[in-house]
């Protein structure tokens, strides 16, 4: 058998910049803007359009909310009997504190198998861990299966959506990329390849059957971990999950400790959610599941990866926690405005989005300048909220990041600024004091539109500054109400503006 080629590096999210910056940069890429246009809004009609199909949609979210948060309440036993359970079944248990660990379980079991190349599923826990990245080290390339992450692999990118992670890219560029590169990894493109789906479909699945043919070894992650039964679930679209979970000798599944469900029947409501606001269908064309090793019948050696890497951390928040509930749906991306406009590299990890923007900084601290300008890359608008399947409050939780940013001194300017509007508004005299002073400086500016303010370039840069009013609402009510301030006369009022005594309405 011939040499198989070796796996192209990709770069990962190391050494990100702050997203004000990448987004910036990203904003400057009208291609990309177009094409993210185009995905967002056409999978958000979908999901629309298959989510009002369902009249009990807010019960199965309810159902789903609940049944994770049983999981993550009680999860040190759920996780034990998981692992008594899939133990049972033939599978081996192992446990990673992190992303090292992990890796190096992984790079372990292939070894072992003297193997000098896997086949993956697509997982995010993987691309968590950069396990490629940990495997190409050790000498194995990772062949992704997934049409979206053989195309980022292709280009040598970095995913930038949960769900398709190479939105960024429109269908010209990826037949350009399958003439250009798959010959360097295995059966090259057709010729004559066009920019039709369909063709463009067809290519990729003759390149990757050789690989699913030839490999030994399979890595996936999991969308539940059912603890009563001990069953692993992915669903997917293409197929590429089902042929790398049935055709290799071993599977190696990294499955976040967080994917835990405690029964059988919590699954109902999540096949229900889960591809109605992914990718706006009814089902998932293909649902697997595998419970250990059977006789003649699939993977002969099946290892489980029971990843924590910062989780425990995230339980340990009683806010910050549901953030944990996330199925990887990905809708909340969808229907993000910011998200929509900058994409998913601006966040600096492969989780991008409103949920990247919480889960990011939980998961690693908030000690590096992208985690600490991730929970202000939102508008706080409540899109996302409505759209989360598992009912997760992400505007809530940006809010708590953002105290928490600023409590560790982040964001100096907004922290600073916070400080004084606690302090003028904590006492009715300074508060009038200021209002005093705004109003004085409505009358001298009139009718003039303000554009900039010293020291508050990066806020007036992009808007107006709105006119203060020529009085206050206070000023205003002792004037409408014969100088009476409330229940107390005109003299000694916190504003200290006298009343026009015999006023009448
Ligand atoms: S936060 Fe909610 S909407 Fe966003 S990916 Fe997770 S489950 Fe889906």
């Amino acid at each position: 058998m011939s040499t198989p080629p070796v796996q192209k590096t990709s770069p990962t999210f190391v050494g990100m910049p702050k997203f004000p910056t990448a987004a910036r940069e990203a904003l400057a890429n009208t291609q990309q803007r177009s094409n993210l246009r185009n995905a967002t809004h056409t999978i958000r009609e979908k999901r629309a359009a298959v989510v009002a199909e369902v009249p009990e949609w807010e019960a199965l979210r309810l159902a789903g909310a609940a049944a994770k948060d049983e999981a993550l309440h009680h999860l040190g036993d759920y996780l034990e009997q998981v692992e008594a359970s899939l133990t049972a079944n033939g599978a081996t248990v192992h446990w990673a504190r992190d992303a090292d660990e992990a890796n190096q379980i992984v790079v372990d079991i292939a070894r072992s198998k003297g193997v000098d190349e896997v086949v993956k599923v697509k997982s995010m826990a993987t691309q968590e861990i950069e396990l490629n990245e940990a495997l190409e080290a050790a000498g194995i390339s990772a062949w992704e299966t997934d049409l979206a992450e053989l195309i980022v692999q292709l280009f040598g990118d970095r995913p930038s959506h949960i769900l398709v992670p190479a939105i960024h890219r429109n269908r010209t560029e990826i037949r350009d990329v399958f003439l250009r590169e798959m010959a360097t990894f295995g059966r090259p493109a057709p010729e004559d390849l066009t920019d039709d789906p369909a063709r463009l479909a067809e290519a990729a699945r003759l390149h990757l059957r050789e690989k699913f043919l030839r490999a030994k070894v399979a890595v996936s992650g999991a969308n539940f971990a059912i603890a009563d039964t001990g069953t692993l679930v992915v669903v997917e679209s293409e197929g590429n999950g089902r042929m790398c979970l049935t055709l290799p000798e071993t599977l190696i599944s990294v499955v976040g400790i967080e994917k835990v469900l405690p029964t059988w029947d919590d699954l109902a409501p999540m096949l229900q959610l889960l591809p109605r606001s992914s990718t706006g269908e009814r089902m998932n064309p293909y649902t697997t599941m595998w419970s250990g090793v059977h006789d003649d019948d699939g993977p002969q050696e099946v290892h489980v990866i029971l990843l924590d890497n910062g989780r425990s951390h995230v339980l340990a928040d009683s806010v910050g926690r549901q953030a944990l509930r996330c199925i990887r749906c990905s809708a909340c991306l969808n229907v993000c405005p910011v998200y929509e406009r900058t994409g998913g590299h601006a966040y600096g990890s492969v989780y991008p989005g409103p949920i990247g923007a919480v889960l990011n900084p939980q998961l690693r601290g908030t000690a590096s300048e992208v985690d600490q300008s991730l929970p202000y890359a939102s508008s706080l608008c409540g899109a996302c909220f409505d759209a989360c399947p598992v009912r997760i409050n992400i505007p809530e939780l940006l809010v708590e990041l953002r105290g928490t940013v600023a409590q560790q001194g982040g964001h100096r300017a907004e922290s600073a600024a916070m400080k004084a509007a606690a302090w003028v508004l904590s006492d009715p005299r300074r508060l009038a004091v200021a209002q005093k002073g705004a109003t004085t400086a409505g009358r001298l500016i009139g009718k003039r539109t303000v554009r900039s303010v010293p020291g508050l370039g990066a806020w007036t840069d992009a808007r107006d500054v709105p006119t203060p009013p020529k009085e206050t609402f206070r000023q205003w009510w002792v004037r409408e109400h014969d100088g009476r301030e409330g229940e107390r006369p005109g003299p000694g009022r916190a504003d200290g503006i006298p009343g026009k005594e015999g006023e009448t309405r």
